[in-house]
Order: structure tokens, then C-alpha cells, then sequence
């Protein structure tokens, strides 16, 4: 049997889509694919959920770049979702089928000044913790751009531009440009602060560093995608495109595009 056909099912354990789960495992060894506990061993792996569980399917994986991501819906189609767990037929179809497209997502990495890095598939934010404004010096590359001060900002790829950004007003990215945008949450502008207010957009070769301004508020929440770190005092955050693409099965007709008009238009 060909190891390209190991297959690591991803959800939370107590779900109420069991039953759906147990017929996708059993549909799955019928049609030649092995099941494996451990996500390490497997070349696909299936995030049952919505675009959150994707997500974390993603992160607990370590945002593999040889395994292909699948995402099973078990409510809406979401962005993540190219299928509902009620078609199971339509999934096998898609996985036995080598002509199945791949897309890959851009993702963006994330380094802290005590050397930990993580990468992120939705964005980046930085936010208060408090119910006192937080103050960061951004510097593109080298210059030193503006001084923030406000509830956050949000880091975002192409796909996440749909989620928090869009939330933020921030613009809709297609997925074929390698890019990163940040967007403002709640900026103070008067006639002591001063920001550029709008979201704006950093090519992959551009490198963003985030400065926390010590002004009492020292206590940020730093999050990837849809896990909050809690870090005191990060020191300078440099987040930059990174190489790392995740890849997804790209089903006729489903295009990023086919996706934005589902879910807003
Ligand atoms: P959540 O609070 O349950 O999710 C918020 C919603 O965002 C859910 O409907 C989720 O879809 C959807 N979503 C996730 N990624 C998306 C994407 N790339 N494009 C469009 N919609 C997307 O938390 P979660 O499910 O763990 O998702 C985490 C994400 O929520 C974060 O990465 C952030 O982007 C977003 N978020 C948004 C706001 C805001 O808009 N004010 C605030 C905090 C976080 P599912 O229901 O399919 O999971
Ligand atoms: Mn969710």
C-alpha cells in the first residue's frame, strides 16, 4: 500500500459527529488509505470541525509542509472546509483522484527576542490585556514607521484576511499573493498620537518589528491564529512572510474567490 495514502484524523475527542467520524474512518480503509494515530507518520491530515479546528489541526501538527491538509466542515462550509462531513463520498472521490489540485497558503512567522518562533496560518495580534491602552513602535525593515497606541494590531496572511482583519475592515487578500497586512484595532489619533488608521500590506520581502513602549502596560496578549500566548515583556516581535506554505486540496469550483462570495456576498 503506498505510505502516500497514510491518513491522521484530527478533532476533538467527545464530538458529537462520532458517528459521521467512524463511517469517514471506515469509507477511508475502504478505499485503500491507512489510518494512523500519530499525525508525525501521516501525508494527509483531516481537521474535522470548522476553520478553527483547521487551525489548531495545523498548529498541533507543526504546520507540516510535506502532509496535505483536509478540511472537514461539520457545520458550514467555512474557508479552511472544502467538505461537509455529509459527503463523505464526494472527499474519497477528491483524495483517490491525483488530479486533484493543491493550493498552498502563505503563513507568516513570528520571532521573539528570546529566540521562540512560531508560525501562523490566520495572523498574529497583539492586543492589551488590560483596560489600559498598549503603545508599540512598528519599524518597517529598518525605519521607524509610527507610534501605536490603542487596543492592538492584528498581523494577518491572505487567508486570514477574511477572518479578525475583515472584522477590522481591513481588505480581502487573495491567497495568491505572498503578503502580510496589518490592521489597527481601536488606534488613539489626535494631536499627540498619530497613525497611519488605515490597514496597510508588506511584501515578502519586507520585515515588520513590533516594539512594546513600556508605559505601565507591560502585559499584552499575544496570540497565533486562535491560541493566546502570555508573555510578560516580549521585547522586540519581528514577523516577517515565511517559506512555509501549507497545502490543501483545491476542489473544482471552490476557488478563494468562489469562497469570499459564499460566505459575504
Ligand atoms: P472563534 O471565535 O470561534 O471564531 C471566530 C469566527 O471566525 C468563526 O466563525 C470561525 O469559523 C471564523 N474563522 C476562522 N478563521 C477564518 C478565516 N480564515 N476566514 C474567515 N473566517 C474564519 O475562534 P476560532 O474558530 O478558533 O477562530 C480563530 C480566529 O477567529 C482567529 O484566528 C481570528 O481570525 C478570529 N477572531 C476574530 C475576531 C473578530 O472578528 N472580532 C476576534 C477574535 C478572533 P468556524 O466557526 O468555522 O471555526
Ligand atoms: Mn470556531
Amino acid at each position: 500500500m503506498s505510505e502516500r495514502k497514510n491518513i491522521h484524523f484530527f478533532y476533538r475527542k467527545g464530538s458529537q459527529f462520532e458517528e459521521q467520524i467512524i463511517r469517514l474512518k471506515n469509507l477511508a480503509i475502504d478505499n485503500g488509505f491507512t489510518l494512523v494515530e500519530q499525525a508525525d507518520n501521516a501525508n494527509i491530515i483531516a481537521s474535522i470541525g470548522g476553520d478553527g479546528t483547521f487551525l489548531q489541526a495545523v498548529r498541533q501538527t507543526g504546520f507540516r509542509e510535506d502532509a496535505l491538509y483536509v478540511g472537514v466542515s461539520t457545520g458550514q462550509l467555512g474557508f479552511y472546509c472544502d467538505f461537509d462531513i455529509e459527503d463523505i463520498s464526494g472527499m474519497i472521490d477528491a483524495m483517490l483522484n491525483e488530479q486533484v489540485e493543491v493550493r498552498r497558503y502563505p503563513t507568516i512567522k513570528v520571532n521573539m527576542e528570546n529566540d521562540a518562533s512560531f508560525y501562523c496560518l490566520n495572523e498574529c495580534s497583539i492586543r492589551s490585556g488590560i483596560i489600559k491602552t498598549l503603545s508599540l513602535d512598528l519599524y518597517i525593515d529598518d525605519l521607524f514607521f509610527e507610534r501605536f497606541k490603542g487596543d492592538g494590531m492584528i498581523i494577518s496572511t491572505p487567508t486570514g484576511s477574511t477572518a479578525y482583519n475583515k472584522s477590522l475592515d481591513g481588505a480581502i487578500v487573495d491567497p495568491k499573493l505572498p503578503c502580510m497586512q496589518i490592521s489597527e484595532v481601536a488606534s488613539i489619533n489626535n494631536n499627540h498620537y498619530r497613525t497611519l488608521g488605515s490597514s496597510f500590506i508588506l511584501s515578502d520581502s519586507r520585515s515588520l518589528d513590533i516594539r512594546l513602549v513600556n508605559e505601565g502596560n507591560n502585559f499584552p496578549i499575544i496570540a497565533m491564529d486562535n491560541e493566546a500566548l502570555s508573555i510578560r515583556e516580549p521585547g522586540s516581535i519581528n514577523i516577517r512572510l515565511s517559506d512555509k506554505r501549507i497545502k490543501t486540496v483545491k476542489l473544482k469550483d471552490n476557488s478563494f474567490w468562489h469562497k469570499v462570495k459564499r460566505s459575504f456576498l
